[in-house]
């Protein structure tokens, strides 16, 4: 099977069966070259059904796992989302498909490096990179409407939830270092409603509002 096929073949096996129905969460991932996100002797696993490893210990999500982190996040088209840990960049770009700009943030550089070549090639100019600690957000730019956490977390950072539009939700994996939760927080009148998903396992957030280097066993 070509990229193309196997592409095909990842939406109708792993996300459709698991319940991912937004069609334009489904749209997205037939489309982006997931492939393109990954080093190239790691290319013929790309459309597998886990995490792959990146470089500096990271990992770009499992399929399943960010359909339903951008699912849960209900984009429409026009909003503007924050993701912190860029990481291949994969997330991002489908973030992209899907709202209006998208501002990720990562603390490694040469995975910010990497992954804006990757957004050169493809095209996209609603993405802009931050290299830094994206547990404090990206004050210049907030509120943002969404905000999505690629990395696990022991509670959502308190700037992110001060960076948070009216209305505006954040999806994070959220609980103990080795596995966690999704969360789904959505802000209306002034109060934080909470929903829990799917359990999962991500790589820690490292950073002033996450977990600190020292103990970091990635
Ligand atoms: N969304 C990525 C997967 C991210 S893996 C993708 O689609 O490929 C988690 C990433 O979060 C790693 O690259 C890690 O370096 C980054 N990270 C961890 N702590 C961070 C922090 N405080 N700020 C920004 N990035 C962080």
């Amino acid at each position: 099977m070509g990229f193309d096929e196997l592409r095909e073949f990842m939406v109708n096996t792993q996300l459709i069966p698991r319940g991912i129905r937004d069609e334009r969460v489904l749209k997205a991932m037939r489309k982006v070259p997931r492939h393109l996100f990954v080093d190239e002797s790691m290319q013929y696993k790309a459309y597998d059904d886990m995490a792959l490893p990146i470089c500096g210990g990271q990992t770009i999500s499992q399929p399943y796992m960010v359909a339903i982190m951008t699912e849960l996040l209900e984009l429409k088209g026009d909003e503007k989302v924050l993701e912190v840990g860029t990481g291949s960049g994969y997330q991002a770009v489908i973030l992209a498909e899907l709202s209006r700009e998208v501002y990720t943030i990562e603390r490694i550089p040469p995975l910010v490096e990497k992954a804006e070549g990757r957004f050169r090639i493809l095209g996209y100019k609603n993405i802009h990179t931050r290299i830094g600690d994206g547990t404090l957000g990206w004050t210049e730019k907030a509120p943002f409407d969404r905000i999505i956490i690629t990395a696990a977390t022991p509670e959502i950072p308190v700037p992110l939830l001060e960076q948070l539009s009216e209305g505006g939700i954040i999806v994070a994996p959220v609980g103990e270092r080795l596995s966690q939760q999704l969360l789904k927080i959505r802000k209306t009148k002034g109060k934080v409603l909470k929903e829990r998903h799917t359990p999962c396992v991500f790589v820690p957030l490292i950073g002033k509002y996450g977990w600190s280097e020292e103990t970091d066993s990635s």
